[in-house]
C-alpha cells in the first residue's frame, strides 16, 4: 500500500547554521516517538551535505528543492541531479509553483528534470496545482490533468511508480488560505483516477499524493483523514521543528 509522507519545503530560508540546527531539532524529536508516516525535509542546496551528516536517514529523509534539466557542463549556477544525489539526499521537489511562476519552468523542462532525478536515484516530489483564476473559472481539473499528462505521462510504468505527487493549489500556498478537506479530497481522487486511466489501478493506488498549501497543526489531521490525501508538503510550518513535528503527529 502507498506510503504516507510529511515533507517540509524550507524554500529560501535559513542560513547554513540555522538550517543544520533546525534539522538536528527535527531529527531529535523524531527519536522520541514512532512516526506513523515517512518524514522528509527539502532544504537549500547549500545545506544538503551538512544536514546529511547530522540526521538519521532511517528517521528523516533529505531532499533538494530543485535540480537542473541538464546533466553537467557550462550551465553557471545550476545544480545537477547527480550533484544532489552525491550529498546523500534522496528526494527532490520538482515543479513547485514558485519555480513555474518566477523561473518560467515548463512541462518540457520538468520532464527533463524528472528523468534526470530518476536516473540519479532521487525520488521526485512533483508539484501540480491551479491558480485562483483557474479555480474560479472552473478549469482546475483540466489544468491539473494537463500538468500531470504533459510532464509525467511519457514515463514508463516502472518509473512513474517511483514518483510522489503533491497537489498544491497555488491560491493556498503561503496565503493562510487552506483548501478544505473536501476540496483536497476531490482533487486527489481526480488525480488518482487520471493516473489509473493511464497506468492502471494498482499503480494509481500505490501513488503517494501529498496536499500542500497552508497546512498547519490545526488543520493537518482533518486533511490527512481523507482517503486520498497521503500526507502533506509543508512550507511555512516546516520552519519551526515544533509545528512541523505536530503535523507529523497528525498521522
Ligand atoms: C509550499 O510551498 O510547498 C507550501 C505548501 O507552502 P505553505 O505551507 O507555506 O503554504
Amino acid at each position: 500500500m502507498r506510503k504516507n509522507i510529511v515533507a517540509g519545503n524550507w524554500k529560501m530560508n535559513t542560513t547554513l547554521q540555522e538550517g543544520v540546527q533546525l534539522a538536528k531539532e527535527v531529527n531529535e524529536s523524531l527519536k522520541s516517538f514512532k512516526a506513523n508516516c515517512g518524514v522528509v525535509i527539502a532544504v537549500p542546496f547549500t545545506h544538503l551535505a551538512s544536514i546529511n551528516d547530522v540526521i538519521d536517514k532511517n528517521l528523516l529523509g533529505l531532499g533538494a528543492e530543485n535540480c537542473a534539466n541538464k546533466v553537467s557542463g557550462a550551465f553557471t549556477g545550476e545544480v545537477s541531479a547527480a550533484m544532489v544525489a552525491s550529498t546523500g539526499a534522496n528526494y527532490v521537489i520538482l515543479g513547485h509553483s514558485e519555480r513555474r511562476q518566477y523561473y518560467g519552468e515548463t512541462s518540457e523542462t520538468l520532464k527533463e528534470k524528472v528523468a534526470l532525478a530518476l536516473e540519479n536515484g532521487l525520488t521526485p516530489i512533483f508539484c501540480i496545482g491551479e491558480v485562483l483564476e483557474e479555480r474560479e473559472a472552473n478549469v482546475h481539473f483540466d489544468v491539473v490533468k494537463r500538468q500531470v499528462e504533459e510532464a509525467l505521462f511519457e514515463l514508463s510504468a516502472e518509473d512513474f511508480s517511483k514518483l510522489v505527487l503533491a497537489y498544491e493549489p497555488v491560491w493556498a500556498i503561503g496565503t493562510g488560505k487552506t483548501a478544505t478537506d473536501d476540496q483536497a479530497e476531490e482533487m486527489h481522487a481526480f488525480i488518482r483516477n487520471t493516473i489509473a486511466k493511464k497506468y492502471g489501478k494498482e499503480i494509481a493506488d500505490n501513488t503517494t499524493i501529498l496536499y500542500g498549501g497552508s497546512c498547519k497543526p490545526s488543520n493537518a489531521a482533518q486533511l490527512f483523514a481523507k482517503p486520498n490525501v497521503d500526507g502533506g508538503l509543508i512550507g511555512g510550518a516546516s520552519l519551526k521543528s515544533e509545528s512541523f513535528i505536530d503535523i507529523v503527529k497528525a498521522f
